[in-house]
C-alpha cells in the first residue's frame, strides 16, 4: 500500500513489542474472559491479575464498565453501537499488546461474531479465550447488579442469556465451570493454561 502524502511513517525506529517483552520477561496475549453477565468473569480476573502480579508479570485488566464510563462512554447498546465497542476495546488490547502487556478483558462477548471480529482485530495467535461457563440459573440468582430481574420484567432488551443469545464458542478455548468452585479455584484452573503462553522461561513458575 503506498502511503498517503504528509504521513511520513516512522515504525522503524519505534522499539518494538519483542523489545518491550524482552524487558518485561513476557510473552504478551489476551486473555479474552467471555460468559454471562454475573458468571464471575471480572472476580475471576481480578484474582487472577493478583497472581500474575505477584509471579512478576506486567498486566492490564480491561472491564465493560469501566471501559463504557471512559473510553466508550458516547456508546449505546445499539447493534451498531455493540460492535464499535468490542472494535475499540480490540484496538485498545492491540495498544497494550505491543507494549508486551498481558490484557485480561472481562466482556460478555456473547456470539461468535463478536469473538471472531475480535480475533481479526487483536490477531489469533494473541488471543487466549476462556470461557466462564456458569449456568444462567446460577448468574440470575445471583444477580449482582440487579440486572437480570430487569430483564425479566422487560426492562432491558436485548439481555444475554434472557432476551439475546450467547453462543458455546466455536474457537478453540480455555473453559472453566465455576458452578461448585471457589474464586481462588477457577483462577487456578485458568492460570494452570494460561501460564505457559506466558513464560518466557520458567523463571517466573518458581515464584
Ligand atoms: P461478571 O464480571 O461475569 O459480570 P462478576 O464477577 O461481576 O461477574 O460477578 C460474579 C459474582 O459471583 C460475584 O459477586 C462473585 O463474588 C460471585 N461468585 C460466587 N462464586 C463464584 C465463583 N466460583 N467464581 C466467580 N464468582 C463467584
Amino acid at each position: 500500500m503506498s502511503t498517503p502524502e504528509n504521513i511520513f511513517p516512522v515504525f522503524d525506529q519505534i522499539l518494538q513489542r519483542e523489545d518491550k517483552e524482552k524487558m518485561l520477561q513476557q510473552h504478551a496475549k489476551v486473555i479474552w474472559m467471555t460468559g454471562l453477565s454475573g458468571s464471575g468473569k471480572t472476580t475471576i480476573a481480578k484474582q487472577l491479575e493478583h497472581i500474575l502480579h505477584h509471579k512478576g508479570f506486567l498486566t492490564k485488566l480491561l472491564d465493560g464498565d469501566n471501559i463504557r464510563s471512559g473510553i466508550n462512554n458516547n456508546l449505546t447498546f445499539s447493534a451498531e453501537d455493540r460492535a464499535e465497542n468490542i472494535r475499540r476495546i480490540s484496538e485498545v488490547s492491540k495498544l497494550f499488546l505491543n507494549c508486551g502487556v498481558i490484557c485480561i478483558n472481562c466482556f460478555v462477548s456473547p456470539t461468535n461474531d463478536i469473538r471472531h471480529k475480535i480475533i481479526e482485530i487483536v490477531g489469533e495467535e494473541n488471543v487466549l479465550m476462556v470461557f466462564v461457563n456458569t449456568p444462567l440459573e446460577v448468574c440470575e440468582a445471583r444477580d449482582v447488579k440487579g440486572l437480570y430481574a430487569k430483564a425479566r420484567k422487560g426492562e432491558i432488551p436485548n439481555f444475554t442469556g434472557i432476551s439475546a443469545p450467547f453462543d458455546v464458542p466455536d474457537m478453540p478455548y480455555i473453559e472453566v465451570k465455576t458452578e461448585g468452585l471457589t474464586v481462588e479455584e477457577s483462577a487456578q484452573q485458568i492460570l494452570d493454561k494460561v501460564l505457559p503462553h506466558l513464560n518466557v522461561e520458567d523463571s517466573k513458575e518458581e515464584e
